[in-house]
């Protein structure tokens, strides 16, 4: 932690810093310059969040050195983590995992149909809401136990891992039994119960970034399950909103390369809630590969003019396995495979 103080700081003002943060047990160490006086810090910083040093008379700013992400970042782990969805399916790899399927889990048909086809397109993990947080509460809310039944049904015949959101904590014991990855959607990022629930289970979480939250909020949320001791956490980037209306939010493809920089956790771009329109899947999809996403999550539905949500952002299965040719061509340049 650096503390630089005001040019008019007064010595009197500087001992009293340096009689409490030695009372904190911290290591002061006092550097004078010409124009202002400059204290670095070395012990414990958690200490400061009791007692933050800004408040005191003659500080100027207060400069964390460490981030306030621990356990999440590069610092503490230098290699870049590989998580066992299945057995036999690990993503952080050089392999880009693809997660495909539809929005909602509508009904046994229709999943176990689209299952098949993305299966066959070259998709991993088969993605489909049971339990869907929809904007107005008169929306379809999604099938709940009946649709993780068909997505477990899906996941045995086709011999393809799954994932589905969990909105309720109360939820979590019911959707392990049925699902590889639970997921946290972009509106409860900061629902810290359910993060710190999550943390005590054993299965891989993937956790969204919230509507408008920003990269280190994100992984403060990350942070909050892995302090449980649930180091299996994926990230995903799925668009954030800013005051561009063309599109349904932006994608932030930089933040793919921040989070290679400042984690070791894998991450995975949603195109589809990124973009909000089939026509423009592919290309953000390109971009992600080509940016370094550890992986995609796709949506694709065989009748999205019947969906009974995000219809207009779904690849009909054809689409998929096309755009997975072209992405194949993408990671291999960047010396991946698909
Ligand atoms: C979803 O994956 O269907 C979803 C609701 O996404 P998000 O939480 O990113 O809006
Ligand atoms: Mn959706």
């Amino acid at each position: 932690m650096i503390v630089v103080l005001k040019p008019q700081a007064t010595e009197k003002q500087i001992q009293h810093i340096l009689e409490k943060t030695k009372n904190l047990g911290l290591k002061a160490h006092v550097s004078r310059g010409v124009e202002r006086t400059i204290i670095g810090l070395i012990g414990p910083e958690d200490v400061l969040r009791v007692t933050p040093l800004e408040v005191f008379p003659g500080v100027e700013e207060v400069m964390p050195v460490l981030a306030p992400y621990r356990l999440v970042s590069r610092e503490f782990k230098k290699e870049s983590s590989r998580i066992a969805i299945r057995k036999d399916l690990r993503i952080g790899d050089r392999k880009v995992v693809l997660m495909a399927g539809p929005c909602a889990v509508e009904n046994r048909k229709t999943l176990l149909a689209i299952a098949a086809k993305i299966k066959k397109a070259g998709a991993s993990v088969l993605r489909g809401g049971a339990f869907k947080p929809r904007t107005s509460p008169y929306d379809f809310q999604g099938l709940g136990e009946e649709g993780l039944k068909y997505l477990k049904e899906a996941s045995e015949k086709y011999g393809i891992a799954t994932v589905s959101e969990v909105v309720d904590p109360r939820d979590i014991p019911l959707m392990v039994k049925y699902v590889d990855v639970l997921q946290v959607g972009a509106r409860n990022m900061q629902n810290f119960t359910l993060l710190r629930e999550l943390g005590k289970t054993k299965k891989p979480v993937m956790l969204k970034r919230g509507i408008s939250a920003t990269i280190k909020e994100w992984l403060m949320s990350a942070e909050y399950i892995l302090s449980e001791g649930n180091f299996d956490v994926i990230l995903c980037e799925r668009g954030i909103r800013t005051f561009e209306t063309q599109t349904r939010n932006t994608l932030d493809i930089n933040a793919v390369a921040v989070v290679k920089e400042l984690s070791h956790l894998p991450i995975v771009v949603d195109p589809s809630h990124a973009t909000g329109r089939r026509s423009l899947v592919a290309s953000a999809s390109r971009a992600a590969v080509a940016a370094g996403a550890d992986g995609l999550i796709v949506e694709v539905h065989d009748h999205p003019e019947e969906a009974m949500s995000d219809g207009v952002q779904s690849l009909i299965p054809q689409g998929f396995s096309s755009l997975v040719r072209e992405l194949k061509k993408v990671a291999l340049a960047i010396g991946r495979d698909l």
